[in-house]
């Protein structure tokens, strides 16, 4: 193992998850980190370059595969680490080409992330935790409980993992990748790991997704949207509204209870004084019926983002349905409406076509249930103390 000192300050995550399967996750280390591992090895630099390489640009999952490194040395590198620690599961295809895998940590914990056919650029959305410890009245996710936070190399590995079944291993994937994280999950609960795996995936000698190319979506955790208005190389921020006023909101996303609108919104307001010329950030509301969507509540979230001065689109997601949750989505018809008096008060609002639902793909729908169960929630997963959070 290498000397925990090594690593101080900047490694948490990657430490704890040595110490649970005594093998360091080789994916989810930068390049430094990774040459001061190979050189701690007693082995030259370049060969860190290598291992990088075969990781990220190759997407190689197993050192067997990296034929460029001695076989002497690729069995040093398995005594001591592991190139891939996730194994998938199951994996599901939408009638619309949507994929959602099903996929198990080292620990038995449920992953899931989704590749996303697109037009222009195909777009592959990751998950952050197992499981979520908000409890968003509208999500299925919710009803897993929080069951770990992932590493960071879990989460690079999920890109991986997608990127090899979408394209083929080590082939590049044709039009670039959108990344969201928009699927298990807050990921401003998970910061840390969360921008770790960012900068290693924007690596030009890995997998060079850049973080304008990558959205992150929170729930509103306040203090987390001022600390990423402050990170020079930073992804897309994305705000989960779901509702007009703290009444609604702390009935929909309890976390509102503890940030509320007034404290998230000038959070907002803060972070898009760090935005660049023609830069944008974006307001997620999910439409449910009958409960957030009235002409009322139109006006009241327009005059609301105007009175905070926030420039923001405003992206509609009609509801996705799945049992037991107590919604549906808002007819289509509605969703215009309310689509248009948005705009006629000057906010820029579009409606988002769902993707994935028959398979439980679509926002909101992910709760690790298989193929047999697509309709029940997993029970086997025994959630984790939702106390233990810093939340
Ligand atoms: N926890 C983060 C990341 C999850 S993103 C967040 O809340 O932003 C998931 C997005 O899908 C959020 O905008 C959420 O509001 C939305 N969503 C959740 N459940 C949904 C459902 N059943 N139908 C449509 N959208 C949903």
């Amino acid at each position: 193992m290498p000397s925990p000192s090594m690593f101080t300050g900047h490694c948490s995550s990657m430490l704890e998850l040595s110490s649970q399967m005594q093998s360091l996750h080789l994916a989810g280390l930068s390049p430094t980190e990774l040459t001061e591992f190979v050189e701690g090895l007693g082995e030259p630099a370049y060969r860190a370059r290598q291992i990088f390489a075969g990781l990220h640009q190759r997407r190689l999952r197993s050192f067997a595969e990296m034929t460029d490194v001695p076989k002497e040395l690729r069995a040093k590198l398995g005594k001591r680490s592991t190139a891939s620690t996730l194994t998938v599961e199951s994996r599901y295809v939408s009638a619309d080409g949507t994929r959602r895998y099903l996929m198990k940590t080292h620990d038995g914990f449920p992953v899931e992330t989704v590749f996303i056919p697109e037009k222009r650029r195909d777009t592959i959305c990751f998950s952050s935790q197992s499981g979520c410890p908000l409890q968003c009245t509208f999500c299925l996710t919710a009803q897993l409980g929080l069951l770990r936070n992932l590493t960071a190399g879990e989460i690079v590995e999920q890109i991986i993992i997608a990127l090899n079944d979408a394209y083929g291993v080590s082939v590049k994937a044709p039009r670039g990748t959108n990344l969201v994280g928009m699927g298990a999950g807050e990921p401003f609960l998970n910061f840390e790991s969360l921008m770790r795996a960012i900068r290693i995936m924007a690596e030009p000698d890995g997998l060079h997704i850049v973080p304008r190319r990558v959205t992150v979506s929170t729930a509103g955790i306040a203090p987390r949207i001022r600390e990423l208005a402050t990170i020079p190389a930073r992804p897309h921020l994305a705000v989960s509204l779901a509702a007009p006023t703290d009444e609604l909101r702390n009935d929909l996303i309890p976390i509102n209870k503890k940030w509320p609108l007034n404290e998230l919104l000038g959070a907002c307001e803060d972070f898009q004084k760090s935005l660049k010329p023609g830069e944008r950030f974006t307001f997620e509301y999910v439409m449910l019926d009958g409960v957030n969507d009235s002409d009322e509540q139109a006006r009241q979230l327009a005059n609301l983002l105007n009175r905070y001065e926030l420039r923001a689109k405003v992206n509609l997601i009609p509801h996705n349905p799945a049992e037991p949750l107590p919604y549906q989505p808002s007819p289509a018809a509605r969703v215009e409406t309310f689509r248009e008096i948005l705009e006629s008060k000057g906010i820029h609002a579009f409606v988002r076509q769902p993707r994935g639902r028959d398979i439980l793909a679509a926002c909101g729908q992910l709760a690790a249930r298989g193929a047999t169960n697509l309709a029940q929630t997993a029970s086997e997963f025994a959630p984790a103390k939702v106390e233990s959070l810093a939340i």
